[in-house]
């Protein structure tokens, strides 16, 4: 597995940062460069670069990462009218920082899925 990334440093609050959720499996915050008007990261604490290093052990991590997103979206106020979560994975899929993370996106129309 590969090094462990700047998300560590902010789930030990190294680099300090406001949390919206932790618990001992995963921690949110908000992306540092948000793209819509709600735009939060979901995160396990453990290190995991990307969706191709999960395993059957993650899947308790994984299930909490959706039930907190459906707990902040209603914190945000976003529930109502509806969000999208998004795992980006590798270089094709987008992905930025290698230590998975689910983006909860919501507060305005997202249009269609895609813009290629
Ligand atoms: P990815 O493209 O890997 O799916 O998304 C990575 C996200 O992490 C980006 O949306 C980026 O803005 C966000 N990000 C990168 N560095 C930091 C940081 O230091 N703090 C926060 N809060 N977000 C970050």
């Amino acid at each position: 597995m590969s090094e462990e990334t700047i998300f560590s440093k902010i789930i030990r609050q190294e680099i300090p940062t406001p949390l919206l959720y932790q618990d001992e499996l995963v921690t949110a915050f908000r992306d540092i460069s948000p793209r819509v008007d709600s735009h939060i990261l979901i995160v396990p604490n453990k290190h995991i670069a990307t969706i191709n290093d999960v395993t059957s052990d993650d899947e308790l991590t994984l299930g909490r990462m959706i039930t907190v997103a459906k707990r902040l979206a209603k914190e945000e106020g976003i529930d109502e009218n509806g969000y999208r979560l998004i795992i980006n994975c590798n270089s094709d899929g987008g992905q930025e920082v290698y230590h998975i993370h689910m983006h909860l996106l919501g507060g305005q129309p997202l249009g269609s899925m895609l813009s290629l």
